[in-house]
């Protein structure tokens, strides 16, 4: 069946509202159409450079302008890197997931490196995913022929209320990056974050968002909010399981060919709560104890619940072969030197700069 391309708030809201046995009756047949329902992909997130990001993302601990215990650390090297990713290889991870806490990429030293992580990750025939901020055509072409299977860059909510969590970057650079890594052929990671005091048509927005794109991203993360000390969100009551169940389902729904990823916010889940996600169409978790900088289940209890559930571990380049890596020598994109300029909307979110005045306070 051809994929639907213009989803309407509305009809994504009416999906959202199904009583509950229906919505998943329908998610898990539409599953089971396009995908083995026994598989499902592990990844392994790692922060390569944590904190002492410039944004204001109102639910992220690594902005430097909130005051919570997160310890910071500059870039890992390549060594740290493939020591890291051979651990994630050896306890079933068949992807690597590499965030670095930037407001967007810049050419230089520090990016020459990320492509040597990329190349070095590749060769050790793995997934290699990138979180690095914004993006441009060049810079995106660069991580493709460094042999990226993925970029992760999600739209947090609708664009309606990304405008009050996030005032340093606008919902448009978003799908801009999104745009420029369509032009490669890397696949296209997004998704968002429930939970963080937004309204039903906001979630059903961020999904017209996502599902109106074509093709529709290859990934999409669901996470539920995880409220940091210190962080305007922190006091953000946590997402009933029946919500993350409602969207697993209805994202799954409406893009029947995408990965949806269980996310951020899985310790808060129990096993059965989990089942049911995957039972309505999640079919990918990040394994690991921490999720950049957030818990996460033990890589030993996942794997525990997989036997228990009967799933498998997807195995690397199942969906997609497996992109060459061309050597820093012979590549065609030379560093530009860019520097694009990115928007700063700079409206005034309140609890943002309530929480930065709390961190001064403190300070
Ligand atoms: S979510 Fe990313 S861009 Fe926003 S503050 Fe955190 S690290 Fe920075």
């Amino acid at each position: 069946m051809a994929i639907k391309h213009d989803w309407t708030k509305e009809e994504i809201l009416e999906i959202y509202n199904k009583p509950f046995m229906e919505l998943l009756y329908q998610a898990a047949t539409i599953h089971r159409e396009h995908h083995d329902p026994n598989t499902v992909q592990v990844s392994t997130l790692l922060s390569i450079k944590t904190g002492g990001c410039p944004e204001d993302c109102g639910y992220c601990p690594q902005a430097a302008r909130y005051h919570t215990d997160l310890e910071g650390n500059d870039l890992m090297s390549v060594n740290q890197v493939k020591a890291q990713a051979l651990r994630a290889k050896a306890s079933g991870s068949s992807r690597v997931c590499m965030g670095a806490a930037w407001r967007n990429v810049k050419d230089g030293e520090e990016f020459d490196n990320v492509l040597e992580m990329v190349r070095t990750i590749n060769k050790l025939d793995m997934e290699v995913c990138c979180t690095l901020g914004m993006l441009t055509e060049n810079q995106a072409e660069r991580l493709a022929e460094a042999g990226l299977y993925a970029y992760n860059h999600n739209l947090d909510s609708s664009e309606e209320y990304y405008k009050e969590v996030i005032s340093t970057r606008g919902y448009q650079d978003r799908l801009d990056t999104i745009g420029n890594v369509r032009k490669t052929n890397v696949t296209v990671c997004s998704g968002g974050i429930i939970g963080m005091g937004e309204s039903e048509a906001d979630r059903a927005g961020m999904l017209v968002a996502l599902s109106t794109l074509n093709p529709q991203p290859e990934s999409v993360p669901i996470n539920a909010l995880v409220p940091v000390e210190g962080t305007p969100l922190e006091e953000q009551q946590p997402v009933p399981i029946w919500d993350m169940i409602r969207m697993v389902a209805t994202t799954r729904i409406v893009m029947p060919e995408t990965q949806v990823r269980l996310s951020a916010g899985r310790t808060q889940m129990s096993r059965e709560g989990q089942a049911m996600c995957f039972f309505a169409g999640a079919n990918s978790i990040f394994a690991g104890d921490k999720l950049l900088t957030t818990p996460n289940p033990d890589v030993n209890e996942d794997m525990e619940m997989f036997k228990m559930l009967g799933l498998n571990p997807q195995k690397a380049f199942e969906k997609k072969s497996q992109p060459e890596s061309v050597d820093a020598e012979n590549s065609q994109y030379q560093s530009k030197g860019e520097k694009p300029k990115w928007t700063r909307p700079a409206h005034k979110i309140e609890r943002n700069l309530e929480a930065q005045q709390k961190a001064k306070t403190k300070a």
